[in-house]
Formats: structure tokens, sequence, C-alpha cells
């Protein structure tokens, strides 16, 4: 049986090392917001080349206070509209939802299921204030587009790294003087997973940066003394600690997800099945290696009869979810035929080429 996502195999390598450090953390008997937690917040600050990094709970929880920072920065206002692709994970619209924005969703391109960065200036009003772009499956929208237009229109730029950690980063583009922050998450099946929930706000904004340190504990820089009506979303000491002993390998990693991409858009060979675009830079860390086919279930359960466990990302739309129903109207073609068509084929450091080579096969005389 070749799985999906083995995460056991994943932090296996790590056994010794993890019990070790929880040996450390539990001799340190200090373990919210301590010494694990700085430390990996300056070495992913330095990872990704900027200079603050504010540990979260979780993923969407960065997203959120991302967007109440700049709100009491006095730079967002609650009602301001946010452009957000149509075509995500639910928790990129939820996150503006929770910081009392209105979300505006726009369609994605076919090719890299990335938002169209055509298609956002028309959707641009006078209450329109940021855009949050989102890297899905691991590729990196193009940002210098959305920079522009972001740097033309006055607009905040806020992006989900949820499943691209380690993607080359071109936040840092010409436009020096533009707003902008970014949001990870370190849940067990990204690329950067810890045990349990994670997160993390990445930004070069000095102003920005302290407000969130405050508002992910409680509003509280000084303890017992609350400036603003902050939240409770720390990244934990313990989870730290395992992502400092994981983080070092995430390049290495990645490359692995790479190499595996090659060989799939290489030698899959099936007329009925349509490979993710791909540039062959280090703009994708492939969290996800998403192919499309019409009546993908018929796909899928070929693949597990021969023992290979597949995934939907995702099944339905953000926009046909009963939890959005005043949306359910609302017509997105592109979004609506990339849910019907996608299918996600196993891809993770651990995957050997043995197995790489029998999905090949398999799809191969489908
Ligand atoms: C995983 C994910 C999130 C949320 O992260 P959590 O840590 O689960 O809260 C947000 N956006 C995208 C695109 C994701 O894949």
């Amino acid at each position: 049986m070749i799985s999906f996502l083995d995460l056991k195999k994943i932090n296996q390598p790590y056994e010794t090392a993890f019990q070790a450090k929880l040996k450390t953390v539990l001799e340190n008997g200090w373990y919210i917001l301590g010494k694990e937690v700085e430390t990996f917040e300056k070495a992913f600050a330095e990872y990704c080349q900027s200079k603050y990094c504010i540990g979260t709970g979780n993923g969407l929880d960065a997203l959120v206070l991302i967007f109440k920072g700049y709100i009491e920065l006095g730079k967002l206002q609650k009602g301001d509209e946010v452009i957000v692709p149509a075509n995500t994970y639910i928790a990129s619209i939820l996150a503006i939802l929770q910081a009392d924005l209105v979300p505006v969703l726009v369609e994605p391109k076919l090719e890299t299921y990335n938002v169209n960065p055509e298609l956002i200036q028309a959707k641009i009003t006078s209450k329109t204030k940021a855009i949050l772009a989102v890297h899905l499956y691991g590729q990196l929208v193009e940002m210098d587009q959305i920079n522009q237009i972001a740097f033309q229109n006055n607009l905040i730029v806020v992006e989900d790294c949820a499943q691209s950690h380690g993607a080359k980063n071109n936040l840092k583009s010409t436009i020096s003087n533009l707003q902008s922050a970014t949001a990870y998450s370190f849940y067990p099946g990204k690329n950067l997973g810890c045990l349990g929930d994670g997160g993390a706000v990445v930004t070069n904004d000095e102003e920005l940066s302290k407000v969130i340190y405050s508002l992910r504990n409680y509003g509280s820089q000084k303890k017992y003394h609350n400036e603003f009506q902050g939240v409770n979303s720390r990244l934990d000491e313990l989870q730290a600690g395992f992502l400092n002993l994981k983080l070092p390998n995430l390049n290495t990693d990645n490359e692995k997800r790479r190499t595996i991409a090659k060989r799939y858009l290489a030698e899959i060979k099936n007329e009925k099945i349509v490979l993710p675009f791909w540039d062959f830079s280090d703009n994708h860390v492939f969290h996800l290696f998403v192919i499309r086919i019409e009546n993908r279930e018929k796909l899928q359960e070929y693949l597990a009869q021969n023992e290979i466990q597949t995934v939907i990302h995702y099944p339905i739309p953000p926009h046909k979810q009963k939890a959005f129903l005043d949306w359910n109207n609302l017509s997105f073609p592109i979004t609506e035929k990339i849910h019907n068509e996608v299918l996600s084929l196993p891809i993770s450091p651990v995957l050997t080429d043995e197995e790489v080579s029998f999905v090949i096969e398999t799809l191969n005389k489908y």
C-alpha cells in the first residue's frame, strides 16, 4: 500500500532528537513562549530572509492576526474589502471574515490553479484595501504582478504561505514601501510540520510585528498590561522545539519533492490526465502534486484497487459550501471545474523511487 502521506515515516528519523528535546523542555520548566519559540522565530525569520517571525497557534490564526494587526494600526478598517482567490482552502477566506473584513473572490488560472492576476483589477472598488495572495499546492502565484497592482491601488499584500514553505520568495520585490506580511502553518502534513498545531507570521514591518507579538498573547507584551483586545494563539514551546530540529532539512525535503515531481511530469504519459504546470524553477515546492482528469472518482477507485492512496484537494469550492449559503448561487466556473477534476498523487520526501515508478506505471496503464 502506497500511502498518500506517510507522516510516521517522515517523523521517524527525528525520534531520538524529539525525545531529547522533550527532555530539555521538561527540564527547563518553561512551557509557553520560552527559548525554543524564540530560537525558532529567529531561525525561521532568517530562513525567510525577513526581519520578524511571530509564532502563532496555527496557520489560520497567523492570517487572522495579520488582518487584526493592520486594523489596530489603522491601516485596515472593519468592512474593508480583501481580494482573495475563489480557488483556495477555506481557511484563507475564513481569516478575512474573522477579522470583520469582506472577501471578494477572484477566479484562478486553470493551468496554475492560482489566482489570475489579470482579473484582479476589475474587482477593485473604493472599499478594496488588501489582497490575500495564496500559493496553492506549493506554487508561488505571480507576485510581481500582484505587488504591482497593490502598489498602484495602495493595497496591503498578505500572503498565505501555508502550502509553500521554502518556495523562493519574491515578496521582496522592487517595490520596497509595500505593506506586506506572510502567514505560515506548521500543521503536521505541511512541508514543514510539527506534531500538532502551529503557525507563524513573517514580515519586515516592525510596527506590525510589535502589534502581533502582543495580539497573540492577550494583547499584552508586559504581563497583565493589555494594550489590545488580543487572543490566545501562541506557538507552543515543545512544537517550536520540534520545528527547530526539522527546519534545517526543509530545503532538502523540498528538493526531494521536486525530484519526484520531475519524474511524474516526464514519465506519466496518459492522454486522459492533465499534469500540473511547472516552470522547473524553485518557485514550486510541491506541497501537493495535483492532476486533473474527467471522472476522477473512477481513476481514484482504480488507483485504490492498485494500493495507491490519493486525496482530493478540494472536493467542494468555498462558495459552494453550506457554511457560505449566501454565496451558493455565485458562479466561478474555473474554480468549479478545478474542484470537480483534481486528484492529488502521493508526493513526499519519504516516497521511494520504486513507489514513484509504481504510481507512474499504474497511471500509464489506465
Ligand atoms: C493549512 C492551510 C491553512 C491553515 O493552517 P492551519 O494551521 O491548519 O490553521 C491556511 N491556508 C492554507 C492554504 C492551508 O493549506
